[in-house]
C-alpha cells in the first residue's frame, strides 16, 4: 500500500466549465487509488431528472422538491465512473446539451446546493477521495488537504469540449459550446449561494496550456510536496 493510500487524502479540485478538471480528478483517483466523485455530474442527474418531469427550470419550489426526492448514485464502472439515477444509468444523457443550457439555474438553488452539499460530504467523510466541483475546497470540504483550481482561456475549453463530444458523437456547434460555457460560467461565478471561486488557499493551475497527462503529473507533484 502506498503512503497516499495509507494517508486517505482529501482532494478538492474546482473550476470553471471544461477546464479539465474532471479528467484530470478521475486520472489522479486512479493513481493514488482513492475515490473520484464527480459533484458536476450529480447536478446534471438532478436537472435531467427535472426536465424529464417537464418542471420548468426556474420553478425553484417543484425542483427542490425532486432533489429531495432522487437517488442519485456515483458508481465505479469499466468504462469509469457511471451516475445512476433511481437505479437507472444516465452516464451520457447527463451530458446532452439540453441538460448543460439549464443547469446552472437548478444550481444556483439554496436548498438544492444543501442537499447536495449534505450528499457529497458523506461521501468523502473517510477520506482517500477526489471531489471536483465549483464549491469543493471554498464550501463542501473547507478542510481539504489539497485544493486546486484549474482554469484556461475560454476559447481553450471550447475547443476542449467540442473534441470531448464529438468522441462521444454528440452533435456539437462550437460558437454555442462557447456561449454555453461563457453563460454557464458567468451564472456559476455569480450566484448567492457557494459560488465558483478559487478557495482562499487554493494552488490556481493554468492549464491553457497543458496536455492531461502534465495537468495530472501536476497534482501528483502538488500532492507529494505535502508528504
Ligand atoms: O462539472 P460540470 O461542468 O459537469 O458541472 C455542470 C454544472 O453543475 C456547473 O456549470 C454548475 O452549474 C453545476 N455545479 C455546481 N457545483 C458543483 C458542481 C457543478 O454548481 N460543485
Amino acid at each position: 500500500m502506498s503512503k497516499t493510500e495509507k494517508l486517505k487524502l482529501t482532494i478538492a479540485i474546482d473550476g470553471p466549465a471544461a477546464s479539465g478538471k474532471s479528467t484530470t480528478a478521475r486520472q489522479v483517483a486512479q493513481i493514488l487509488n482513492y475515490l473520484y466523485i464527480d459533484t458536476g455530474a450529480m447536478y446534471r442527474a438532478l436537472t435531467l431528472e427535472v426536465l424529464n418531469r417537464r418542471i420548468p427550470e426556474k420553478n425553484e419550489d417543484e425542483v427542490v422538491k425532486v432533489a429531495k426526492e432522487v437517488n442519485i448514485q456515483l458508481v465505479p464502472g469499466v468504462k469509469g465512473p457511471r451516475t445512476i439515477l433511481d437505479g437507472v444509468d444516465v452516464s451520457e444523457e447527463i451530458r446532452l446539451p439540453e441538460v448543460t443550457h439549464i443547469i446552472s439555474t437548478i444550481s444556483a438553488y439554496k436548498e438544492v446546493r444543501e442537499i447536495m452539499k449534505l450528499k457529497q460530504r458523506e461521501l468523502a467523510k473517510n477520506g482517500g477521495v477526489v471531489m471536483d466541483g465549483r464549491d469543493i475546497g471554498t464550501v463542501v470540504l473547507p478542510q481539504a488537504d489539497v485544493k486546486i483550481f484549474m482554469d484556461a482561456c475560454v476559447d481553450d475549453r471550447a475547443d476542449r469540449r467540442v473534441k470531448e463530444l464529438k468522441e462521444k458523437s454528440i452533435p456539437v456547434d462550437r460558437e454555442n459550446i462557447k456561449e454555453d460555457i461563457i453563460q454557464r460560467d458567468l451564472i456559476d461565478s455569480t450566484r448567492d449561494v457557494a459560488p465558483l471561486k478559487p478557495a482562499k488557499d487554493a494552488i490556481i493551475v493554468d492549464t491553457s496550456n497543458l496536455t492531461i497527462a502534465d495537468q495530472v503529473q501536476k497534482v501528483i507533484d502538488i500532492v507529494n510536496d505535502l508528504l
